[in-house]
């Protein structure tokens, strides 16, 4: 099996390919440098959208693209594995970037949060100042 045929198979996640499946892409990528970089860019990618699933923030429309379509461009530019590595590791920085800028405009848009006590918050703020 070479690139060509493992390559479609990179993006799954384990529970997505058969057992046959999932057994040429880890003997592949285990001899593979470009394959293994971009198998992981593929895992930050996931972990990156799971970190946005998180913190319920939707991702922002195209994030995913933008990113794959980075990963693409470096991968097509490089024929040095160690290239493609930093490659697959800035596109997941990117990706981490745009997690947290995400979750600090989230944060400045809500300033307030709903008071942790149940109850509270139901409590009118002029009864409150009676009691002091
Ligand atoms: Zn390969």
């Amino acid at each position: 099996m070479g690139c060509h045929d493992v390559r479609p198979m990179l993006a799954a996640r384990v529970e997505e390919l058969s057992p046959l499946e999932a057994r040429i892409r880890a003997e592949h990528v285990s001899s593979c440098a470009r394959c293994a970089a971009e198998a992981a860019a593929y895992g930050r990618v996931v972990q990156a959208l799971a970190a946005m699933a998180a913190l319920e923030a939707e991702p922002i429309a195209g994030t995913l693209e933008r990113a794959l379509s980075v990963i693409d461009r470096r991968r097509a530019l490089m024929t040095d594995p160690r290239l493609a590595m930093v490659a697959a590791g800035s596109a997941g920085a990117l990706v981490a970037t745009v997690v947290v800028a995400r979750a600090l405009r989230q944060r400045r848009r809500v300033p307030r949060r709903p008071s942790p006590i149940p109850g509270l918050a139901a409590i009118p703020a002029s009864a409150l100042a009676r009691v002091k």
